[in-house]
């Protein structure tokens, strides 16, 4: 079998020019100044701001 309308490479390739991922956006932590995604938890520390943080359970 053959596909009825096969995408030349031209198409193929235009519609694959835009699934390019883009880098993570990362931002430091003002607590611990490890790098950290914007708007979530430090994992280091469990800063979020101010008055949020999370505990984060630690090995012992
Ligand atoms: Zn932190």
């Amino acid at each position: 079998m053959v596909p009825a309308r096969r995408v030349s490479k031209s198409r193929k390739r235009l519609r694959r020019s835009h699934h390019a991922l883009k880098p993570r956006n990362l931002v430091a932590c003002p607590r611990c100044s490890s790098a950290k995604l914007p708007h979530r938890a430090c994992e280091k520390c469990g800063y979020v701001n101010q008055k949020v943080a999370v505990k984060i359970a630690t090995e012992e």
